[in-house]
């Protein structure tokens, strides 16, 4: 299900007005950052979104997050009604280097 405002705000909390990836004010320039870029099968649902700056959500483009990013995410997420995505955690728990393969397969499963 896309974001909703409440989500949106919840987000907004919970990262403490800050971009998810530089950690700066962010304001009312947030956008939509999918962890799982939507161009790989990454869904839009909160459990797969983070508030981000326009900028920074570019300079990420189409790839996985990485470890440090996914943690950070997780500990974000602990006990929010927003959640965290399966596919999320299949790549976290990858071998390093497979990280694209197990995204695909557990993405494949998830539909
Ligand atoms: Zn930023």
């Amino acid at each position: 299900m896309p974001v909703t405002p409440d989500d949106a705000r919840l987000m907004d909390v919970q990262q403490g007005g800050r971009c998810f990836y530089c950690d700066g004010p962010i304001g009312a320039g947030a956008t939509f950052d999918h962890l799982i870029p939507r161009a790989y099968g990454g869904i839009d649902d909160p459990a797969n979104v983070v508030l981000a700056h326009r900028r920074c959500n570019q300079r990420k483009g189409d790839r996985l997050p990485d470890r440090g990013e996914l943690d950070r995410f997780f500990a974000l997420r602990r006990s929010s009604r927003l959640g965290v995505w399966g596919p999320l955690r299949t790549v976290r728990d990858a071998e390093e280097g497979d990280e694209w393969i197990a995204a695909a397969r557990a993405i494949s499963q998830e539909k």
